[in-house]
């Protein structure tokens, strides 16, 4: 029983972290549903309410099989979705009989991600031609509940400007890494135009599917219908427009299609994971119109908007973390923020599930989950340590002391020279590790900086020490 319970969890873990919706969303379908019994032949998950079941296994089946198969390693024959009433039922064959059935395996013929994204831009589409009240994935992302700093701050801004009054900018440029919310803005954009600019035509694509679309439309010789469809929206959004890099007749397509709207005067917004002058090949025609309006960026958030934004889907979840705990995520979760919510998903999954309290060891164990490579300071300084002592053969206690003799003094620089690139410690902190100030810091750094450049093979060890402390 106990097996099944931590099945279970690990399960709603996967399925939450698959999920592109909100953790409000997650947890209305997903709150109890449990994993009832399981063989290798069949599994039956048991939910509440027959709307839950129908639901579960229409809506979500697929997403279900894929976190089994993550979970559990294979996907039983059969897997059956049941209310909890009918799984206590004197007739347990009957449960057979009045489950939803999701045949399995599903992972073998479908591409995952392909379908999320097709099933994304369904929904824009449809909300645009007919808006309804549904909620869509799409609600998620705002304007609103967009923290800002001062990294994103001006992306925000001109996002915000041109969806407020279209061609205000034009076209509007996005770019900077993975994870640090462009795709949001975007979001927030549509969303915007949507309630404030009645009837207008917003056409969204990542451009991955407008390749595979325009490609189609060549095969299909149904191009006219393809530049129509383009050529006649108000505005056009392209998310990841790198990725018309070194594909020639796209780019050609796409230059006319950019043309067009740009001299009827619509809104043109991308975006890009690198500047204009990065996206290679790229024409040049291309690569002036992409210059030729207002480029803006988003950079990685400092320590206090990584608090803010913690704190904000935190309180959206339900989830109670102290403060102190929040700074500790914030430390450790520097560059990505959809690792930040991907760690607080991972989180919510499990702790709305057994209501345990979110503590230290959780934190680092769903990271250590998450982003491998990313492990607590003290413990890389540990590493750091230990690496050392092993490549010259002196004891961390030598190291630490006062002890002078050239090995000993050698090794200490090479230290403290590691934690200073590979940690965020402040001189002084890596000083005290050594019980020495932050002069003697600076000393090391510069004595091994001066060593790469003029001794032989020391740039080559402290290279392979270094891919010894990450790997
Ligand atoms: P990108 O498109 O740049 O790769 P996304 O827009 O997909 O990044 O953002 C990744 C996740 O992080 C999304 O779930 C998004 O809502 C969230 N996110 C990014 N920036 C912010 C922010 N400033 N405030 C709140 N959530 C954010
Ligand atoms: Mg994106």
């Amino acid at each position: 029983m106990d097996e099944l319970l931590s099945i279970s969890d690990m399960l709603l873990a996967s399925v939450s972290e698959k999920m592109s919706a909100s953790p409000s969303i997650f947890n209305l379908w997903f709150n109890e549903f449990k994993l009832a019994s399981l063989t290798e032949e069949e599994v039956i998950f048991t939910t509440p309410s027959a709307i839950k079941k129908n639901i579960l296994s229409t809506k979500y089946q697929k997403l279900i099989s894929d976190s089994l198969e993550e979970t559990i390693g294979f996907v039983p024959l059969k897997i059956s979705i049941v209310t909890e009433e009918e799984f206590k039922s004197p007739n347990p064959k009957g449960v057979g009989n009045t489950a939803s059935v999701i045949s399995a395996p599903y992972f073998e013929t479908n591409d995952k991600k392909k379908n999320d994204d097709e099933e994304e831009e369904k929904i824009i589409t449809e909300s645009i031609s007919s808006p309804s009240n549904k909620r869509t994935l799409l609600d998620d992302y705002t304007f609103e509940n967009f923290v800002e700093g001062s990294s994103n701050k001006f992306a925000k801004a001109a996002c915000y400007a041109v969806a407020k009054e279209p061609n205000t900018y034009n076209p509007l440029f996005i770019y900077g890494n993975s994870g640090l919310g462009k795709t949001h803005l975007l979001y927030a954009v549509i969303n915007y135009m949507k309630k404030n600019h009645e009837g207008i035509k917003i056409v969204y694509k990542k451009c991955e599917s407008f390749l595979d679309e325009l490609i189609k439309a060549i095969r299909d010789g149904s191009t006219t219908e393809f530049k129509d469809k383009y050529r006649s929206c108000d505005v056009l959004l392209i998310d990841d427009i790198q990725f018309l890099a070194g594909k020639e007749m796209t780019q050609e397509e796409f230059f006319h299609t950019f043309s067009a709207l740009y001299e009827a005067e619509k809104q043109i917004i991308l975006t890009s994971d690198r500047p204009p002058l990065e996206i290679k090949p790229l024409e040049d025609r291309l690569r002036t119109r992409f210059e030729g309006g207002l480029l803006a960026d988003v950079q990685p958030p400092s320590f206090e908007l990584r608090i803010a934004i913690i704190k904000q889907k935190a309180d959206t979840m339900g989830l109670t973390i102290s403060n102190e705990l929040i700074e500790y995520m914030a430390e450790r979760l520097q560059n990505n923020i959809r690792q930040i919510e991907g760690v607080l998903k991972r989180i919510y999954a499990v702790h709305s599930l057994t209501s345990a309290e979110v503590t230290k060891e959780k934190i680092d164990e769903v990271i250590s989950i998450i982003d491998p490579g990313n492990i607590p300071t003290d413990a890389l300084i540990e590493k750091i340590l230990s690496a050392v002592s092993k490549a010259y053969s002196v004891p961390v206690d030598q190291m630490k002391s006062k002890k002078r003799t050239d090995n000993v003094t050698n090794a200490r620089h090479v230290a403290i020279y590691l934690i200073k690139q590979l940690t965020e410690l402040t001189l002084k902190e890596i000083g005290a590790i050594f019980g020495r100030d932050h002069s003697t810091v600076v000393f090391s750094i510069e004595k091994v900086d001066k060593n790469i450049k003029t001794v032989n093979n020391y740039e080559a060890e402290i290279n392979r020490l270094i891919k010894e402390i990450k790997g």
